[in-house]
């Protein structure tokens, strides 16, 4: 990002003065380096590994608006790196930004091609780079649109797929409520003006009291009091244990399992799991330091500001914990979920695959299963308590592999039927139509008594009988000339050649995710009726 400023601030400088536009080159080159996948975004498998502790894979939009001010690209990169930071607020990992010119076309009428680009990516599910999409991400809602239609537009696609989040500078949105979908634009921009004012002034007051060095914690944060500041005696104890046990070379299941053991639960009253002992373990707040938004304050001298609240552990305790926490998260990590570094991921259905166990309260486990290894092959299993699974469900990974990958050769085969009928008309289709309008005027001439009951009732039969063999002749052709019945094999071996990249990319686009639900107890056959596919849109049933 940084020589992105240097190269274009000499034209902002000099356009600020007078009124110099800054070549168009520049500036299309500058938008050009920030769309699509962020150099910084995870990799398509690291991602799909943190979308199943939680994180949401999103994309964000940016527009070079048409104001008086920032109409030199510095705007829209200081948009992508705001959107950036909202992304982080809301646990969110940007993987593509689109990012239109809206000044290019303002005055042929707006065109907005990468806005349409993303309205597609939405209705496809996943973007150019076959990442997910679990929500959208922009600096304010009218950098999106700016009329009904276009808002209508964004609306259908984006809840063309479930559980997606909107979020923008003032917090995140609920579109798929029917407020969302009744509210025009402009409800919407006055509505929010003045919530987007107290927003800012709220952002304001947060870093300010966190310059500070004042506690803004929402809740309590585990291991302090109530009042924010001073030690929970046997909380923090824990805390300062775990750090210590981390560096002397514990792992972190075994630390998480220390937490447990100590009886205290998380400040939410949750059991532990190796997720949130993680976050602690990493939260600078353990050495008096404070982040916001990813990085650490800092004073007016380049050092961290410290809080005023007790620490736990000393900045280089902290410091060597969380470093050594990051550098597990990213080369030779996510073995448990199925990659091995540097290579392409080892289990075809890793994070599609949920735990479909009804737990004691009536709701489904829902875990994401991970793959494991075993002597001649490889399960998929659900995960350990610490976890957040209930670790009870196991199943023959080859086996759900080969079952799915059917069902979704049989789910594009039925769409390529469908395509086909579209494209290649059946040949007797004008004397269906034909056979069809006689029918009707033989009708109407009967109603009208303009023939006797005699012959209409044999005319009639004449032409049902016609209408009845030209159905089922176009019936018999379409299932002789759709492409399955030709490709079957063909298809079955083209799957095969594919790399697990490519099967995954084409799983994720279709299936929304794979349900396993328990076999019968004792018996270790495979039972296919146990594993229940979602499909993001029900494939279409072929009605002829
Ligand atoms: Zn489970």
């Amino acid at each position: 990002m940084a020589d992105h400023d240097t190269n274009v601030r000499p034209y902002a400088s000099i356009e600020r003065r007078s009124k110099t536009k800054p070549p168009a080159r520049e500036v299309a080159l500058l938008l050009n380096e920030l769309r699509g996948v962020p150099y910084d975004a995870p990799s398509l498998l690291e991602s799909l590994a943190l979308r199943d502790i939680g994180w949401r894979l999103v994309v964000v939009y940016c527009r070079i608006s048409n104001d008086r001010h920032r109409r030199d690209g510095h705007g829209v990169q200081d948009q992508a790196k705001h959107c950036a930071r909202i992304a982080t607020q809301h646990r969110m990992i940007v993987v593509h930004r689109y990012v239109d010119n809206d000044r290019s076309a303002s005055k042929l009428g707006v065109k907005r091609p990468e806005f349409d680009a993303m309205l597609d990516a939405l209705k496809l599910g996943t973007t150019p780079a076959g990442f997910p999409i679990d929500g959208v991400v922009c600096v304010s809602d009218d950098r999106l649109y700016r009329d009904v239609h276009t808002y209508e537009k964004f609306l259908k696609c984006f809840i063309a797929h479930p559980s997606r989040v909107y979020a923008d500078g003032v917090g995140s949105y609920d579109l798929y409520s029917e407020e969302a979908a009744q509210r025009g634009l402009l409800g919407a921009v006055a509505a929010r003006a003045e919530s987007k004012k107290q927003a800012h002034r709220a952002t304001l007051n947060h870093r300010a009291r966190a310059e500070r060095g004042e506690p803004v914690a929402v809740r309590r944060p585990f291991g302090w009091n109530a009042d924010l500041l001073t030690l929970h005696p046997g909380e923090s104890e824990v805390v300062r244990r775990g750090v210590q046990s981390f560096l002397e070379g514990k792992t972190l299941t075994a630390v998480t399992q220390n937490f447990v053991a100590s009886g205290f639960t998380s400040s939410l009253g949750n059991p532990w799991q190796r997720q949130t002992v993680k976050q602690i373990l990493r939260n600078p707040r353990i050495c008096g330091y404070r982040k916001l938004n990813g990085t650490l304050i800092l004073g007016t001298d380049g050092k961290p500001v410290v809080g005023q609240w007790q620490p736990i552990v000393s900045p280089a305790e902290w410091q060597l914990a969380a470093e050594s926490l990051e550098r597990k998260r990213h080369p030779g990590g996510w073995q448990r979920n199925g990659a091995a570094p540097g290579e392409g991921p080892t289990y075809l259905l890793t994070g599609l695959v949920r735990c479909g166990r009804t737990l004691i309260g009536g709701q489904q486990c829902g875990a994401s299963l991970c793959g494991y290894p075993t002597s001649d092959s490889y399960l998929y299993r659900c995960r350990t308590a610490l976890d957040g699974g209930c670790g009870r469900i196991s199943r023959q990974g080859p086996a759900v592999d080969d079952l799915i990958a059917q069902y979704a050769l049989a789910a594009l085969d039925r769409q390529a039927m469908l395509d086909a009928r579209s494209a290649i008309p059946w040949p007797d289709a004008q004397r269906l139509e034909t056979a069809t309008h006689q029918k009707a005027a033989l009708q109407e001439q009967w109603y009208a008594a303009e023939i006797s009951d005699s012959d209409y009732f044999s005319q009639l039969r004449q032409r049902e009988t016609e209408i009845k063999r030209l159905v089922n002749e176009q019936q018999a052709w379409f299932i002789r000339n759709r492409p399955g019945a030709h490709r079957q094999a063909g298809e079955q071996a083209r799957w095969d050649g594919l790399s697990v990249i490519e099967k995954r990319g084409i799983l994720f686009a279709l299936l929304e995710s794979v349900i396993i639900l328990p076999g019968t107890k004792g018996s270790h056959r495979f039972e296919p009726s146990t594993v229940i596919p979602v499909w993001r849109t029900q494939p279409t049933n072929s009605a002829l």
